[in-house]
């Protein structure tokens, strides 16, 4: 089993999130992607992040029509802060270790990797893909640097659709009374004003 992974604060989850993961789900031939919500992400701990159980749900609504696309909880479930190093291992522990798990990461993430907990023993273990993201170039020698040969074998880079949308850019459109028709699924979209959330 090939498995990809999708984490983020999902605060909300928009087509950039949801494209990105498509394209590597066949690109790397992958048999699902899981999609998880973090509960604390460790660089996000100065920023106000939406009550997990709105972000939950908006994740669900905007996978459920994609048959390769699975929503997790364990990030939530687990509480505290949200590491890759904890998702891995518990991965590991549900699928076996001869699954493969590939972690689709950011340009904008990537240039911080060897910063995450366990950093090298994340990368020896499984896959990183890192995607493109519009404005950003990412130091890839700085990358391969630190993490030495393990960073060729475990670290691929790939031309993603590259939509130009952010989740911030979709909070600060909303506080302006601005649409974010077509850049969140319409369920996301609905959810988003019944609910008064970003206001
Ligand atoms: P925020 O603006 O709140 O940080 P975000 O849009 O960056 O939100 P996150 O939940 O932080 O979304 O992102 C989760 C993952 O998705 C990260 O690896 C991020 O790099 C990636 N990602 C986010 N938006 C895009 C996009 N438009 N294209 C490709 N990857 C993206
Ligand atoms: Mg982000």
């Amino acid at each position: 089993m090939k498995i990809g992974i999708m984490g983020g604060t999902f605060d909300p989850i928009h087509l950039g999130h949801l494209a990105t993961a498509e394209a590597v789900r066949e690109l790397f031939a992958l048999d699902e992607i899981l999609f998880i919500p973090a509960a604390r992400p460790p660089h996000k701990l100065d920023k106000h992040v939406t009550d997990e159980r709105h972000r939950l749900a908006m994740t669900t609504l905007a996978t459920r029509s994609n048959k390769f696309f699975r929503v997790s909880d364990m990030e939530l479930k687990r509480k505290g802060l949200s590491y890759t190093f904890d998702t891995m291992n518990e991965l590991h522990k549900i699928f076996g270790t001869a699954t493969e798990l590939f972690f689709i990461i950011g340009a904008d993430s990537l240039a911080d990797l060897s910063k995450w907990h366990a950093a090298r023993e994340l990368v020896a273990k499984c896959h990183f893909i890192a995607t493109t993201r519009q404005g950003v170039e990412a130091d890839f020698s700085a990358v391969e640097n630190f993490f030495g040969a393990a960073a060729k074998e475990h670290i691929h880079r790939v031309t993603t659709p590259g939509l130009e949308i952010s989740s911030t850019d979709i909070r600060e459109k909303i506080k302006l009374g601005r649409s974010i028709k077509y850049l969140v699924p319409e369920a996301v979209e609905d959810y988003i004003l019944t609910e008064r959330l970003y206001l």
